[in-house]
């Protein structure tokens, strides 16, 4: 539905965004999700038409958006600041649009009507900004951006004024907005617990480029480089040598010339004498004190608890291994924290099941 074709945008001698090409589907939720000044809103506001491509171009359906004013496109866009009108009520922050682009008064009666239900803000027409909660006008502000029946909604930071518990039942109102509309959502944002949740797909970016683009699972298990897979969660980034393959087990070198052997994901394709990283999540990893029976040296190794984390539901485990080499390991906190098994100076055996740690290009 929306294509961005070779798009760059330059600001004189700065590149924002670099020859950049993207594809985003009809009916899709889409995450632009990168560290500050990579170029998330550059890309929104060229296609909301606030901001000229510099070379390139970005289709709509199709149809080349270069030179269509920003209200001929069927883009609408939503801020952070929600930036509703303080002095009229909710219903008329809603109808505002509807208003300016001169619908009928029955109409947008009706229209203001639909979207207060859609929202569940029916009881708040009334109100005026400042006697609503952030959430309630956050709800407004999507109510009032989706009235003109925009094709794609931008939405540029939208629950960032929200505190987290808020933040994530509105995640779940916006999914659920989007998938009864079957519009075209795009958001920006540097949440990626956010961008997990609520998308279809994410770009990851940085530097005015994308790094990857794929569905959160894939993103998530399968990053295309270490920036990535250190962007979106917790890692172990580890620089391995591989030393030698045997069907589905490596030998990987690491460390102070330690071997390890490993079990990666089936898919990973290496050949003997190349420089990898091996990405190890630290909740994929079992804190064990016995030896885990299982797998003979396959995807284990051993080191000294040297600091554990605890923020309630899990415990992040600091092992370093005899070699120097720090991991991280998470386990669920099944019991009380008085009666955890495993303590500082601990020495431990870390352990992960076949196929739960993937190799990529360092
Ligand atoms: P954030 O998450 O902080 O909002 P972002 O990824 O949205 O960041 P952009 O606002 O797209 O980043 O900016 C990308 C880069 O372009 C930044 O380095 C910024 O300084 C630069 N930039 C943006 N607008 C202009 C402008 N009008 N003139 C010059 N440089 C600009």
């Amino acid at each position: 539905m929306i294509r961005f074709e070779n798009v760059t945008k330059a600001y004189g001698s700065f590149t924002a965004i670099s020859d950049l090409s993207l594809d985003i589907h009809q009916g899709e939720f889409f995450s632009l999700l990168g560290p500050s000044g990579c170029g998330k809103s550059t890309m929104m506001r060229m296609l909301a038409g606030f901001e000229s491509v510099t070379s390139g171009r970005i289709l709509l359906d199709g149809v080349d958006l270069t030179g269509m004013p920003p209200n001929r496109r069927p883009i609408n866009m939503m801020f952070q600041s929600f930036a509703l009108f303080p002095h009229m009520n909710v219903a008329r922050n809603i109808g505002f649009g509807l208003k300016q682009a001169r619908w009928r008064k029955r109409d947008i009666a009706d229209r203001v009507d639909e979207m207060l239900a859609l929202v569940q803000m029916e009881n708040f027409a009334d109100r005026k900004p400042h006697q609503l909660s952030g959430g309630q006008m956050q709800r407004v502000a999507l109510a009032r951006s989706l009235a003109l029946k925009p094709k794609v909604l931008l939405l540029d930071e939208p629950l960032g004024a929200l505190d987290k518990k808020l933040r994530e039942e509105t995640q779940f109102q916006l999914m659920d907005v989007q998938d009864r509309l079957g519009l075209t959502f795009i958001i920006v944002t540097h949440d990626q617990e956010e961008a997990m949740t609520v998308s279809s797909r994410i770009a990851v970016m940085k530097d005015g480029k994308l790094l990857q683009v794929g569905e959160p699972s894939r993103i998530y298990e399968h990053p295309a480089n270490a920036y990535v897979a250190d962007f979106i969660g917790n890692v172990n980034l580890l620089p391995v040598r591989i030393s030698a393959t045997d069907g589905e087990l490596i030998d990987v070198t690491w460390g102070n010339g330690r071997n390890m052997v490993i079990r990666p994901q089936p898919e990973d394709r290496l050949s003997a004498g190349a420089q990898k990283t091996l990405v190890l999540r630290p909740e994929k990893i079992h804190v064990s004190k016995e030896r885990p029976e299982e797998a003979f040296n396959i995807n284990m190794v051993e080191g000294v608890v040297e600091e554990i984390s605890y923020i309630g539901s899990v415990s992040t485990f600091h092992v370093r291994l005899d070699d120097g080499v720090l991991i991280r390991a998470q386990e669920a906190n099944r019991l009380l924290a008085s009666r955890r098994e495993i303590d500082w100076d601990d020495r431990v055996w870390l352990s992960w099941r076949a196929g739960a740690c993937v190799i990529i290009e360092s």
